[in-house]
Order: structure tokens, then C-alpha cells, then sequence
């Protein structure tokens, strides 16, 4: 199928309501328009009517919800197509965010840290190693030190908070 063909098959789709195109099939979790099909797995039906038009994808941009407010509509002159940065600005005003894209955005502004629960102290770190050197099981370790396993295989590993010597890299 053509790009011409398959804007005219989601058009097709579409319920026209006013200047509006609405999308009739599904959508994700966020309300936006989703096209799957059977051949060649989901594509962003405002992308295709976007480009079937004779419009351009531009790197780094989103389509925003769009200027008349409904979020199944696809109708290219609706879409507001925006740099990605621009498009989670103007979201955050709206208090619009993701739960995601808010833990991101709080993650940069310092409020939160990155990952799961409090930073292990270093005396911990070591300790964990000293308990390792004795009983060379790391699932134990993790256990005693209430550390998640991964993160205790790796420390005990020197993978994470790692200790490094100024002979670090040399050969042997
Ligand atoms: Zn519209």
C-alpha cells in the first residue's frame, strides 16, 4: 500500500464531526491514536495523515494535543507538531504529564533520585565485601544486608561502587 493509499484507507476510518477527523479505533493508554495493522504492525495515524498530505516528519518533534482539544482527532490542520521539549513544557502548564515523564522532570529538577530507595552507605558497601570475602555467596550477603540481589552481586563484584586504584586499567 501507498502513503496515499493508506492516508486515504484512515480517512476512510475516520468520522468527520465539524473540521475534525476523529479516529474511530484504538487508542493508548495516553488517549492517542493508534492504527494497527495486520501487515506491518502499529503506526501513528496523525503521522500518516501528516505525511500523506505532502507534510514533514522533523527530528525531535511530537504531535501536542491538538488545537481543537480532541485527542482522536487527526485532522492535519488541528495537529499541533512541536519539539518534544516544547510539547513537555506546554504539558507540565496543563498538568497534563505522564506519570512517567513527571518522575523524569522531577528527577532533573533534583526533587527526586534516580532508582529505588536509599543510597547503601559506604560502610554498608564494605561490610557487605568483608561478608562476601568470608562466605563467597552473594545471595546470602544480599539477604543480610536487605540489598537487592543484583545490586549485592554487583557490589561484591566491584560492578557498583566500585573501588579503584590508581593501577586500574595497566596490564598485568
Ligand atoms: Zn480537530
Amino acid at each position: 500500500m501507498t502513503l496515499a493509499e493508506l492516508g486515504v484507507y484512515v480517512v476512510g476510518r475516520c468520522r468527520r464531526d465539524d473540521a475534525c477527523l476523529l479516529w474511530p479505533g484504538a487508542v493508548n493508554t495516553g488517549g492517542r491514536p493508534v492504527f494497527r495493522m495486520a501487515c506491518c504492525g502499529t503506526r501513528d495515524p496523525r503521522v500518516v495523515l501528516w505525511t500523506a498530505s505532502g507534510r514533514k516528519l522533523k527530528h525531535g518533534h511530537v504531535f501536542s494535543k491538538p488545537s481543537c482539544g480532541e485527542m482522536r482527532c487527526l485532522e492535519p490542520a488541528h495537529q499541533r507538531y512541536m519539539l518534544r521539549t516544547e510539547a513537555i513544557q506546554h504539558a507540565a502548564r496543563l498538568g497534563l504529564l505522564s506519570s512517567g515523564l513527571r518522575h523524569s522532570a522531577a528527577i532533573r529538577a533534583g526533587q527526586i533520585r534516580r532508582g529505588k530507595g536509599p543510597k547503601v552507605p559506604e560502610q554498608t558497601v564494605q561490610a557487605m565485601r568483608a561478608r562476601y570475602a568470608e562466605t563467597a555467596n552473594a545471595a546470602l550477603v544480599a539477604r543480610e544486608f536487605g540489598v537487592h540481589h543484583s545490586y549485592a552481586h554487583r557490589i561484591v563484584k566491584n560492578q557498583a561502587r566500585r573501588i579503584t586504584t590508581p593501577f586500574d586499567g595497566l596490564r598485568p
